[in-house]
């Protein structure tokens, strides 16, 4: 926990969210700007601040992120005509917010990386 981080605040209820799943190691919530009609933040309650974080001893929950992210694709019906995963790394990377999380953007057509 990083007292001044704001997705721990939501990680602990101590800020308000659109939550859509959660359980003892991660939560997920609707994206305060959406980009897209299902854009949702999985993020992991412990505090790793970005990708260059993640060791040997920490990246499981990188894989715990993506299989929740492919549960609500599905949930939403979103498997078969596709979503997008993302990861922001550092400020040239488009990281806003220094907790990591994915991002899972779907129902509709999304365009090519910009
Ligand atoms: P990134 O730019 O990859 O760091 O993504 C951060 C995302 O967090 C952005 O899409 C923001 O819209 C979103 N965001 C920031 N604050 C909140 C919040 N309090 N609740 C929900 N989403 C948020
Ligand atoms: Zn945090």
């Amino acid at each position: 926990m990083s007292s001044d981080c704001t997705f721990c605040k939501i990680s602990q209820h101590e800020l308000p969210a659109d939550i859509v799943y959660e359980d003892d190691d991660l939560i997920a919530f609707n994206d305060i700007g959406p980009q897209a009609p299902t854009h949702v933040l999985i993020i992991p309650k412990i505090h790793v601040p970005s990708v260059n974080e993640l060791t040997e001893d920490n990246c499981d929950l990188v894989s715990k992120l993506v299989l929740r992210a492919k549960a609500i694709a599905a949930e939403r019906g979103l498997a078969e005509p596709g979503y997008r995963l993302v990861m922001n790394c550092n400020a040239e990377g488009g990281q806003t917010v220094f907790h990591i999380h994915l991002h899972l953007l779907g129902g509709r057509q999304l365009k090519g990386m910009g």
